[in-house]
């Protein structure tokens, strides 16, 4: 018989570690994530997760690619979360690791509540995400005091069966002094383009980040009205951030870090 009362058994279940693995750049990580991947004696990682931070998992340590890698159809969402459960029962340290942040644009919140509602114990450790980092990597401030007092994250890519972005409102809500800053927007950059139009002047200032904080990081500036045609002329691609609004007319001139000029990467802006 088992004699435990929920208490007890909430205490004895075991913990999983949702973790953000940040932009790429393994010193962008926090001390709480590398502490986590250290111990990890199972990682399931998703697509975005640089190999650089993974050298911090135990050589011994099992690390499973649950992505679409290389065009390849993704693991099917249940199937992670019972492997994860089954392993975390049998004793195994599992380590979600996401790219960015695991509760922005990342279904870290599907995934805890699935997980809890498997009896498990999750614990989320938060990750610099990337329109944080895409930003900050080419000196734009995402608020100031002259020009935005906020910031809106938003996903081009709204799910098949959800409402279409409401780009006409975001852009009035940017006119009045919000960034936005946009994930997953490249595929859908010609709607994008066009939506902002309608309520932001063509001048306004955008520039899209493509592997932020990663070594083969690319960035392009140009006025709301050409970001389309610069995003193909570029060649940028997912994945990527574009931020609009007054304070992308601080993005700068980056000097091409020896490491960018050796591997022969185009600096664009
Ligand atoms: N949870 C992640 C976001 C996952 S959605 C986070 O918090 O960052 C995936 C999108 O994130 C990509 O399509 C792209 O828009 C953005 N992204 C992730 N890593 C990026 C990087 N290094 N540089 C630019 N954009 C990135």
């Amino acid at each position: 018989m088992n004699d435990m009362n929920s208490t007890d058994m909430h205490r004895s279940a075991p913990t999983i570690h949702l973790v953000g693995a940040g932009p790429g750049d393994p010193e962008l990580l926090t001390l709480k994530a590398l502490r986590a991947i250290r111990q990890a004696t199972l990682l399931l990682v998703d697509d975005l997760v640089g190999d650089g931070v993974l050298r911090y998992a135990r050589r011994s340590a099992r690390i499973v690619h649950v992505g679409k890698r290389g065009g390849c159809v993704s693991t099917p969402q249940a199937f992670i979360e019972r492997l994860m459960a089954a392993e975390a029962l049998n004793g195994e340290r599992v380590v979600r690791l996401k790219g960015g942040d695991p509760f922005v644009f990342g279904r870290g919140g599907e995934e805890a509540a699935h997980l809890r509602a498997l009896g498990l114990r999750v614990e989320v450790v938060n990750g610099i995400t990337a329109g944080l980092a895409a930003a900050t990597s080419i000196g734009v401030p995402l608020t100031h005091r002259d020009h935005a007092h906020g910031v809106i994250f938003v996903t081009g890519h709204a799910r098949g069966d959800a409402a279409p972005l409401d780009w006409a409102a975001l852009a009035a809500a940017a006119a009045q002094g919000l960034t936005l800053v946009i994930y997953m927007g490249i595929a859908t950059v010609e709607a994008i383009e066009a939506g902002l139009l309608q309520g932001l002047p063509a001048a306004t200032p955008v520039a899209i980040v493509q592997h932020a904080s990663l070594p083969q990081q690319r960035h392009a500036c140009c006025p709301l009205s050409a970001l389309a045609r610069t995003v193909a002329g570029e060649g940028l691609s997912s994945p990527a951030v574009i931020v609009v609004g007054d304070v992308a007319a601080a993005a700068r001139e980056l000097a091409a870090p020896r490491a960018l000029a050796d591997a022969g990467a185009r600096r664009i802006a």
